[in-house]
């Protein structure tokens, strides 16, 4: 959990504290399942006093472990989410049930952060725009070497069709 004191910024307009961490992704509760970070998660940003509220904006960052969806290879890249939230003194008039609140001088900004990085996550990853994958006739990784089967005009229902007339 990454918590932030407040108590000085809290004083007068204005105010603000950097934030720059790297911590472990443990600390923003992420596993290895949630997301697998390869070293350490970057945060850098900055939580200021804008009058009724504290603005939370910052940039997280992270190298990731990833598998492409064509060719399964294994690769890592840097992924990057943003954040801007506000944050809400406890107790104050008309706050909405999913808005951020603060309590006493201790902004906990763990769930933002992560959210973020979560999100910045394609769902379908590709280990470069252009991947050619893997042939579905031979099995060949075609970024490797190109075989010479006819994959084109090949589609899943008339495949189903051929391998029936086939036996
Ligand atoms: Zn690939
Ligand atoms: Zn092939």
């Amino acid at each position: 959990m990454i918590k932030v004191n407040v108590a000085e910024i809290k004083k007068h307009l204005t105010g603000k504290k950097i934030l720059q961490y790297d911590v472990e992704p443990a600390e923003l509760d992420i596993l290895e399942t949630d997301l697998p970070v390869a070293g350490l998660v970057h945060i850098d940003g900055e939580l200021s006093n804008v009058g009724d509220v504290l603005l939370l904006k910052a940039k997280v960052s992270a190298v990731v472990n990833r598998v492409c969806s064509r060719c399964l290879k294994e690769f890592t890249a840097e992924s990057y989410g943003e954040v801007t939230e506000k944050y809400y003194p406890a107790g104050s008039p008309g706050v909405e049930n999913d808005a951020y609140v603060y309590d006493a001088d201790i902004v906990d900004i763990t769930e933002p952060l992560r959210e973020s990085l979560l999100l910045a996550e394609p769902l379908r990853v590709l280990c470069k725009e252009d991947c050619l994958g893997i042939c579905p006739v031979c099995g060949t990784d075609r970024n490797v070497q190109p075989c010479s089967c006819d994959t084109g005009t090949i589609d899943p229902r008339l495949a189903a069709l051929k391998q029936f007339i086939k036996y």
